[in-house]
């Protein structure tokens, strides 16, 4: 199938952006990568009068690293991220998992804030922007907010910007070099959308214990998650494997996980399990001895 007719503009300002946006109410859609939208409009799951490509619009392909943080502007690209040597230094967690994103021909033109715009809870992006406290940057009629990640997602493919509104940034905190981290995810195919996947950090005290433990869940349910009740139980913990798992599994327990084509309830919870363990494990070569 195709796509229904739609009027195509390209602005050069994101207050020119805005204005087509406003005038139009509803009925414009971006444009960024295209990578999720052009299904979308060939299946006619959406029928937008127009489409606002951003790709004229300056500054929104900048990668920003600095003492308080990294900023990636919305038309940052999965390559772009792949590239950029000194990301790999300042936030080696993401780098690793946008790894997993998709195939080079998606990766050449998927974009950042396309992807956190779509909310597939299971997608890289929308994971590690709630596991790495981020934060995201969006304009629209009323000027610029800000968005905790964690109140940025409210379920599959919805989040809380207006139609009206354009991603420009997101920003992730500052990353110590010395952070502990771990990232792991399953995929049927390389490529292909996790099934499951966990991005885990921590920092650990002059007494060797953990502090700021952070697990992320991808693939968990309708939108990206933290499992808070292991993240309270690991904090202040020296931690081993067995305590990890123990932690992990208890707050896995209490989760309902979906039943469906590709995999049941029992096989998901365990399947995270088996990520979060695997990036803990990465996370610190000492939990692998223990
Ligand atoms: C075969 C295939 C496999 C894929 N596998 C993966 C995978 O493994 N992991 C993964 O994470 N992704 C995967 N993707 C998705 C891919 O990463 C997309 O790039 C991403 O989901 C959307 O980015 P985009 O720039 O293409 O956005 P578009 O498709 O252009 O737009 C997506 C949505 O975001 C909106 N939007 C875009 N930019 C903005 C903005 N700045 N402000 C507000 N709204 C905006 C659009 O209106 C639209 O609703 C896959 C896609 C395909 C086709």
């Amino acid at each position: 199938m195709k796509s229904t007719d739609f009027n195509y503009a390209v602005p050069h300002s994101l207050e020119e952006a805005i204005d087509i946006l406003k005038l139009h109410d509803g009925e414009a859609k971006i444009i960024a990568g295209g990578q999720s939208l052009m299904p979308i409009l060939n299946y006619r799951l959406a029928s937008p009068q127009i489409l606002v490509d951003l790709q004229a619009i300056s500054g929104l392909s900048e990668i920003d690293i600095s003492q308080s943080g990294t900023i990636l502007g919305s038309r940052v690209r999965w390559v772009d991220i792949e590239n950029h040597i000194a990301l790999q230094q300042a936030q080696p967690l993401l780098c690793a998992a946008i790894s997993h994103v998709a195939h080079y021909q998606i990766r050449n033109r998927g974009t950042v804030g396309g992807s956190l715009a779509h909310a597939d809870p299971s997608a890289e992006m929308p994971g590690l922007a709630v596991a790495l406290d981020a934060s995201i940057t969006v304009i629209g009629t009323n000027g610029l907010r800000t968005i905790d990640a964690k109140d940025f997602f409210l379920g599959q493919l919805s989040t809380s910007i207006s139609s009206s509104e354009i991603i420009v940034s997101i920003k992730l905190p500052f990353w110590p070099h010395e952070r502990k981290w771990g990232f792991s995810e399953f995929a049927r195919r390389k490529g292909d959308f996790a099934m499951a996947g966990a991005a885990v950090w921590y920092d650990l005290n002059a007494q060797g214990k953990a502090s700021n433990v952070h697990i992320g869940l991808i693939g968990a349910g309708e939108k990206p998650i933290r499992l808070n009740q292991a993240e309270e139980k690991l904090e202040q913990q020296n931690l081993t494997l067995s305590l990890v798992e123990e932690a992990v599994l208890a707050s896995l327990a209490s989760m309902s996980f979906q039943s469906d084509i590709h995999a049941n309830e029992k096989y998901r919870r365990s399947l995270m399990g088996e990520m979060i363990s695997k990036a803990f494990s990465q996370a610190s070569e000492i939990l692998k001895n223990k």
